[in-house]
């Protein structure tokens, strides 16, 4: 992605419930073109936060810009949304007896009928549809409904496509079926994108930047190799992913190694770690190996199927695999 121009901007942004603040100080700019990521926790206020990046509703206070026009709050506004702005809700909202075909081609439905009808068909190749087109959607996988939902709206080629939870409920099949689709769209189109998630490998695998939602805060926001290999904290290193804590003896600080930087020590190599094997899992390209000393345990992953429960292990790394947070 090259760094471009913003084409959404929050300043300052709070929200509360009843039950209490979910988002505080939000301040976040939104590139044009680029797919960002916002991954937290269930609960932590992704929702919330695409719904009024959607101007679906209003934040308590704050700022919502877009290309540079302060825009007004929603509840002054006869009709919520912006026609920039497509929201896919978890739950699609398509219309269940109607067919593939009609559901995207309502989107168009105060259009030229050839010109609807070349742009449908362009929608149902761009989202792999073509083998469902004539079903009712009521009758669609998840997958496809959830593609059926994001070819409606894209119809009118929005500026910004907002996703809660694409992934979300997907068989493997279906999220490599969507993931094509989402591919041939980074590919084909201009659209800038916000999609929220609660997977860290889906918003690894995505996003061009993921805001990392902690409390109510965006505690991070980066290139996903960065928000990674150099999490801001002990708690956005665990939601990217897997984490052994180290270290932490006599006023040491404790410090992170991914499982994938651990292996087995060879002759020549540092022991870093020793301990005991407790379990092994296979999981297809590789086992997870758990390890217990004194101290605690590690996990790393090994592959063949050399190791057994039971065995003493001696493990190494290099320094620069040392994640050091705060
Ligand atoms: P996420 O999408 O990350 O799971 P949400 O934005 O849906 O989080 O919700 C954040 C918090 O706000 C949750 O505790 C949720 O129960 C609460 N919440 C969400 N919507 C409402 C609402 N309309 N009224 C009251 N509380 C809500
Ligand atoms: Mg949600």
């Amino acid at each position: 992605m090259v760094e471009s121009k913003t084409i959404m901007s929050l300043q300052d942004l709070y929200m509360s419930y009843d039950s209490g603040p979910v988002l505080t100080d939000i301040h976040l700019d939104l590139y044009e073109g680029e797919w960002l990521g916002i991954l937290g926790e269930s609960g932590s206020g992704k929702s919330t936060l695409l719904r009024i990046i959607a101007r679906l509703i209003d934040a308590d206070r704050g700022e919502v810009r877009y290309r540079d026009e302060l825009l007004t709050p929603v509840a002054r506004e006869l009709i919520p949304g912006h026609p920039d702005i497509k929201l896919i809700h978890q739950d699609y909202a398509l219309f269940p007896n109607q067919t593939v075909t009609e559901n995207i081609g309502y989107a168009l439905r105060f259009y030229d009928p050839d010109y609807r009808k070349q742009r449908v068909e362009e929608l149902i190749v761009l989202a792999g549809l073509e083998s469902v087109r004539d079903k009712k959607t009521k009758w669609l996988s998840g997958g496809e409904k959830q593609r059926t939902a994001i070819a409606r709206a894209l119809a009118e080629e929005p500026e910004v496509l907002l996703l809660d939870e694409p992934f979300a409920h997907l068989d493997n099949h279906n999220k490599q079926v969507l993931s094509s689709a989402i591919e041939a769209l980074r590919a084909n189109t201009q659209t800038t994108c916000v999609f929220v998630t609660h997977e860290s490998s889906d918003a690894l695998a995505w996003s061009d930047r993921i805001a990392i939602l902690q409390a109510g805060k965006i505690v991070q926001i980066d290139r996903p190799t960065v928000v990674y290999q150099s999490p801001y904290n002990g708690y956005v290193a665990g939601l990217t992913g897997a984490v052994n804590w180290l270290g932490g003896g006599a006023g040491e600080p404790k410090y992170i190694i991914r499982p994938e930087r651990l292996s087995v020590a060879q002759s020549g190599d540092a022991v870093r770690w020793q301990g005991k094997i407790m379990s092994l899992r296979f999981n297809g390209p590789f086992w997870m190996v758990r390890c217990q000393n004194d101290q605690g345990s590690v996990t790393f992953y090994h592959s063949g199927n050399s190791l057994s429960v039971g065995d003493a292990i001696q493990l190494t790394y290099q320094d620069e695999d040392i994640i050091h947070v705060h």
